[in-house]
């Protein structure tokens, strides 16, 4: 859009206000040629005399752009007539969320302009429906925003698939026949089978290596024949054995317990060089299956010959370039034109590949050398650990913390196992090139944090003893490893008071057994009186004892003290709701004396009364375990909506037995309930219930009474 020489153009102008009722603005239009291309032009005035040279909003449209310039500020939107967020713009169309009447408000000037807007190339009308002259131009709005987002969209996925081709182009010839020799190697170990069926002194053996099918003699005969028949060993099932006709080592299989096709499956990596310093994963899908052929005859069936075979499919690509973020792409089949293909997004659901551990082939380090994962220390890694890895993982971790590289070298695996899993909580400062400052450790501790392979245990407990700006020796180090407390929080504020030494000191003798004995047990013993001694301080401190004191810090008694500590944090915990709740709710208490003379009452068996304030309320539930103690009850106590009552045997009367609501203008019984939410002797307290509402309602109960004798009286 030429906005500079639209703005040039002079206004339309409107030479006269229009007379309809309700019109607010005005339209005019005009099509001018700019740089050779028609343009709509529709001006939108205030129609009032004085704001007719100067429009509001000058909208403009050709064949495949449009803009609103918005005169006043000088400034251009290419947002759309309606729409979210239009009014906002727009203050011509502001109708604070009323647009039934925009019609009426939003007028053309002339028969002329709507002609000249219906004409103009790309506008389209309504069959149904005269549209007005705005939506007219809004509707052709859409259509171009709609066509430069499908363009958008096409282009993206045009340059989508022009990457994907070129990296199947780049990506080098692949060795199949040396993955399949390495993934029967290494991973189905050349397994074969050696199927047996024995009959009497005989047995039909078919060997799935070379496939053939013999007859031989395992149990020496007795006649002198049999002695110059070749023997075998006897076979036994899941023994290993030697195929007679090749030789072959196998694995017994008896022919009853093979189905006739029986296959293994596994995964492996390559990793080739890709382009110039780049690196390709692929992910490849290998299955051995072994074949037993059979064939019927009249004793039944009979083995006619064995095959075993290899084969491999890769399933996945992961590519890594320099600056650029990995790339994966998924081998998909197409079930229509029955074609496998190569695709950037993974399949969805069920389907979905994930790529996971598996052994890497051995060239795959070879092709890193000058490639940006050269220095990744993969090998290393994978060396290192006992079990298969994920080299993609690996790969993205080092591109993105280059360390791991450093922390590999030097053997702090289990630190390296916890970044590749993105575990990063154990990362003081990312920037760091040192590994003391990268892992927020003493320097003079990261030679026995690699003897430990930097095992999360002793890792923490050096992280702790750095935030605490503490100094502890490698025993002590090791032994609050064992005990594990680097993840346990509370015990460290005693540390003002004493020192680490004889913290250790006092959980070997609360435990009766030694540290670093190695035996599982005698660790596990540690650790639980570990837990509950550091449970102890904790409560301790929070409850605001005075640790100096040795008696708090050392009891004779951990389990005893322990105990102790519960019941009071309990209690302490207990107190704070019901001196929160009387605060809360300080009307409950306010209400009491009126509310008691109302509604006592007792008999020969029960008592009932008031809940004197919010506390006792809250007591009362926390004894008959019910929710009366809650929020809501309190609230409508406290508002005089419904009264809390405590219904109570006469001979006990401070032990709580039933609650009851009833609401306070009408008297109506809302609800009663005893301990757990039960209603204890239900038919008999219904009645006494009952018989207490009606005497409340009456008027015979507490003021009522006196009320009652008034009326009696002026009667
Ligand atoms: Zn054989």
């Amino acid at each position: 859009m030429k906005k500079k020489a639209i703005e040039k153009i002079p206004y339309i102008g409107i030479q006269r206000v229009s007379r309809k009722k309700d019109a607010k603005y005005i339209a005019a239009t005009m099509v001018k040629i700019v740089g050779h291309e028609k343009h709509l032009i529709t001006e939108v005035y205030r129609n009032k005399k004085k704001d007719l040279a100067v429009p509001l909003v000058r909208i403009v449209l050709t064949k495949k752009d449009f803009g609103t310039f918005f005169v006043e500020s000088g400034e251009w939107s290419r947002g759309m007539i309606s729409g979210r967020g239009y009014t906002n713009v727009y203050p011509v169309w502001d109708r604070g969320g009323r647009i039934y009447d925009a019609e009426k408000e939003n007028v053309l000037r002339s028969k002329e302009d709507l002609q000249r807007i219906k004409s103009f190339p790309g506008i389209e009308e309504k069959p149904w429906r005269d549209l007005t002259w705005y939506e007219m131009i809004n509707d052709r709005m859409n259509t171009i925003t709609t066509k430069e987002r499908r363009d958008r969209e096409n282009r993206r996925y045009e340059r989508r698939k022009q990457e994907l081709k070129e990296r199947e182009e780049n990506t080098p010839e692949i060795d199949e026949q040396k993955i399949l020799d390495y993934a029967d190697r290494v991973i189905f170990l050349e397994k074969h089978y050696l199927y047996y069926k024995k009959h009497g002194v005989r047995v039909r053996v078919a060997c799935s290596k070379c496939g053939g099918v013999t007859e031989r003699r395992w149990k020496p005969g007795i006649s002198y024949e049999s002695q110059f028949e070749s023997m075998i060993e006897e076979p036994r099932r899941g023994y290993s054995g030697a195929c007679p006709l090749c030789g072959a080592r196998g694995e017994w299989k008896p022919q009853g317990k093979a189905t006739d096709s029986y296959s293994k499956e596994a995964r492996l990596f390559v990793g080739q060089k890709y382009k110039e310093t780049g690196m390709v994963f692929r992910y490849i899908e290998v299955e051995k299956e072994y074949q037993l052929g059979l064939i019927c005859e009249e004793k039944g069936t009979v083995m006619q010959n064995a095959c075993e075979q290899l084969s491999g499919i890769e399933i996945a690509r992961v590519y890594f370039e320099e600056g650029r973020e990995p790339q994966k792409d998924y081998h998909k089949y197409d079930p229509y034109s029955g074609k496998d293909f190569w695709d950037d997004c993974n399949l969805y659901g069920m389907a979905n590949i994930s790529i996971s551990e598996a052994p890497i082939l051995r060239e795959t380090y070879e092709a890193m050398q000058g490639t940006i994962l050269q220095y990744s220390a993969m090998q290393e890694y994978e060396a290192a650990e006992s079990s298969c890895i994920n080299p993609v993982e690996y790969a993205e971790r080092y591109l993105h913390t280059p360390q791991i590289e450093m922390l590999t070298k030097l053997g702090l695996i289990k630190v390296v196992e916890k970044l590749v899993k993105q575990q990063y909580g154990i990362v003081a400062n990312a920037h760091a090139n040192r590994v003391d400052i990268f892992l927020g450790i003493r320097k003079e501790h990261v030679r026995q944090l690699i003897r430990h392979q930097g095992e999360e245990s002793i890792l923490k407990v050096m992280q702790t003893e750095k935030r605490l700006d503490q100094h502890w020796n490698d025993e002590q180090i090791e032994k609050l490893a064992e005990v594990g407390a680097g993840v346990r929080n509370g015990w460290t504020e005693v540390l003002e008071h004493t020192g680490v030494q004889r913290i250790l000191n006092l959980i070997e003798k609360y435990a009766g057994v030694e540290y670093g004995t190695g035996c599982s047990r005698a660790t596990s013993r540690l650790r639980d009186v570990a837990q509950m001694y550091f449970d102890y301080l904790s409560m301790r401190l929070v409850l605001g004892y005075d640790m100096s004191n040795t008696v708090y810090l050392a009891p004779r008694d951990l389990n005893a003290a322990h105990q102790k500590m519960v019941m009071e944090q309990n209690k302490e915990q207990a107190d704070l709701r019901i001196r929160e709740a009387n605060l809360k709710y300080p009307l409950i208490k306010k209400h009491y004396r009126r509310l008691r003379k109302r509604f006592c009452y007792e008999d020969e068996d029960f008592c009932i009364r008031p809940a004197r304030d919010a506390g006792e309320i809250v007591m009362e539930g926390r004894v008959l375990h019910h929710c009366v103690g809650g929020d809501n009850y309190l609230d409508k106590h406290n508002d005089d909506i419904s009264t809390i009552l405590f219904l109570r045997a006469k001979k006990e009367p401070d032990v709580p037995y039933i609650t009851v609501e009833i609401k306070t203008d009408s008297l109506k019984l809302m609800q009663w309930y005893g301990a757990y939410d039960k209603k204890p002797d239900k038919k008999n307290m219904d009645r006494w219930l009952d018989n207490y509402v009606t005497k409340l309602k009456s008027g015979l109960i507490g003021d009522g009474q006196e009320k009652q004798r008034v009326l009696v009286l002026s009667a």
